[in-house]
């Protein structure tokens, strides 16, 4: 299996700022056939992103992903971005990213559609689980995790579930949140291996990749990198300086020899 390793820009850079670093990105990468860079910039930089990888021939060295979609195809859905837009420009999109999930108030059946959508317009979706602060400390983990992964998944058949990425993303660990805290390759092992066990439960089979996200950085990355059934990271400040990402990457290439 690949190892992916996907930045989130979030609401960061302008246009030109993003095309900037990707063309910095591009020039200090190499491009290794086990791993899959993926960048998520803001949906405006998508299009003019897409024709620099494009005249650059650079398609197979890093990939796009939307940091968000919505799951109707067209018509009166002000501010939104449909995945037939996005198509032939991202081949990934996140969806149900804390942040949409915690402040604009994404349900678990907006999700569920976003993820059904992603998959019918052929575009991969990285559905992000993952528990907050209160439900850890209340021992809910296993509970959250699992009910997400039901929910977000309710609309993916047999057939399309291997066509889904996961990501663990504990809230209490993302670096932007107020006192965030690092997660021990403990926790994250136990919170791996659970996913892995809904996944198996629900389609009686456990092909996807599995990320972690929260608080990676090139010091940890490794750690995190070698805990089993992590399949790749999903990274949001480290991705903003394309030498962290750069070396985020070669140090995944070197995990996976
Ligand atoms: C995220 O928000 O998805 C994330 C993992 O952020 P950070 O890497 O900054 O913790």
């Amino acid at each position: 299996m690949k190892t992916y390793i996907v930045g989130n820009w979030k609401m960061n850079f302008t246009v030109g700022e993003s095309s900037i670093y990707l063309h910095k990105l591009l020039k200090l990468i190499h491009f290794y056939r086990g791993i899959e860079v993926v960048v998520a910039p803001s949906t405006i930089a998508l299009q003019t992103l897409s024709l620099q990888l494009n005249r650059q021939s650079n398609r197979k060295k890093v990939k796009l992903a939307a940091q968000n979609l919505y799951y109707r195809d067209y018509g009166a859905y002000t501010g939104e971005v449909s995945v037939s837009q996005l198509t032939g420009i991202v081949d990934y999109a996140i969806i149900g990213h804390s942040e949409r999930r915690y402040i604009f108030g994404e349900t678990d059946k907006e999700i569920s559609k976003k993820v059904a959508a992603a998959i019918r317009g052929n575009i991969t979706p990285i559905l992000c689980v993952g528990e907050t602060a209160n439900e850890r400390d209340f021992g809910e983990t296993e509970e959250v995790l699992k009910d997400q992964l039901l929910s977000g998944l309710r609309d993916v058949s047999l057939e399309d579930i291997k066509k889904v990425i996961i990501a663990y993303e504990p809230v209490w660990a993302i670096s932007s949140v107020k006192g965030a805290r690092l997660a021990s390759p403990d926790d994250v092992a136990r919170s791996i291996e659970i996913i892995h066990e809904q996944l198996k439960a629900l389609y009686k089979k456990d092909e996807n990749p599995v990320l972690y996200g929260g608080s990676v950085n090139p010091s940890n990355a490794g750690a995190y990198l070698t805990i089993p059934g992590v399949n790749g990271l999903l990274m949001g400040g480290s991705s903003l300086i394309a030498d962290q990402f750069n070396a985020i990457i070669d140090l995944a290439k070197r995990v996976q020899n």
